[in-house]
């Protein structure tokens, strides 16, 4: 059967290896390049993408992953992991020395860190997703549950990239820089558009794309004992999604 391995450097890794092995796969923590090659697919968890970006560096994982990613590997990102495999953060955290946090890449968007502010640091709601039954189709499915914490929205996605949820939020930046990156705060999303008539203050942000091999969600399935974003994801490494 697939190997799913769970970038085990930081962060909710021992709920996606519950959730990949309660699905009958074979889910292995990995922690140095050399486990990367026996792999079929990979999840970078959620958690904290400054550190998660530190440690794949100082782990010598960053290069070798972008490598794998470039090659095809199926990968899936939930919050932190979305950042991870964003190919622009729209308000990186800067280190000591000013230097922006890096992302791996591979899906053509631009994210947006604890995009839903303050008021909203966490919550939880039922989204449409398309595509879980493998139908393509929304209609007839069950809602996912979805725990967002201190979550970020897609901002921009590219032309390869599918949406696959949105969730209604206020139309308004974070409050102040988040953490001082360039634009942190100021630009608003071009594509947003209100939801409802009498409440323009509401958009529609993305919170779920697929582009090739690539799935990322900017919510967490993997703590609500929700698991058809994951056995998506060992179908899409299948190749039956
Ligand atoms: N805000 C976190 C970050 O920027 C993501 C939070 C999460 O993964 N729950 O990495």
């Amino acid at each position: 059967d697939v190997s799913v391995g769970v970038l085990a450097v930081q962060g909710d890794v021992r709920e996606h290896i519950r959730t990949i092995a309660s699905l009958g796969a074979r889910a292995v923590p990995v922690r140095r390049p050399g486990e990367l090659a026996a792999l079929d697919g990979l999840i970078i968890p959620g958690g904290e993408s400054t550190a998660m970006d530190r440690l794949t560096r100082s782990f010598g994982l960053a290069d070798p992953l972008r490598e794998r990613i470039a090659a095809g590997l199926p990968v899936y990102g939930s919050c932190a992991g979305m950042i991870m495999l964003s190919d622009v953060i729209a308000d990186p955290s800067l280190d000591r020395h000013g230097d922006p946090q890096r992302s791996l890449g591979g899906i053509d968007m631009v994210v947006r860190r604890n995009a839903f502010g303050r008021q909203r640091e966490s919550f939880e709601t039922d989204l449409a997703f398309a595509g879980l039954s493998g139908a393509g189709s929304v209609a007839g499915e069950a809602p996912v549950r979805a725990v967002f914490i201190r979550a970020p929205w897609v901002e921009k996605v590219g032309r390869g990239v599918q949406i696959l949820a949105q969730v209604a939020a206020a139309d308004t930046p974070p409050a102040g820089p988040v953490e001082g990156g360039p634009g942190a705060g100021s630009d608003r999303s071009p594509g947003a558009e209100p939801i409802g008539a009498g409440r323009p203050e509401r958009v529609a942000r993305i919170v779920a794309v697929r582009s090739g091999n690539l799935l990322a969600t900017s919510f967490h399935p993997e703590i609500t004992g929700e698991r058809r974003v994951h056995e998506l994801f060992i179908r899409m490494i299948r190749g039956e999604a």
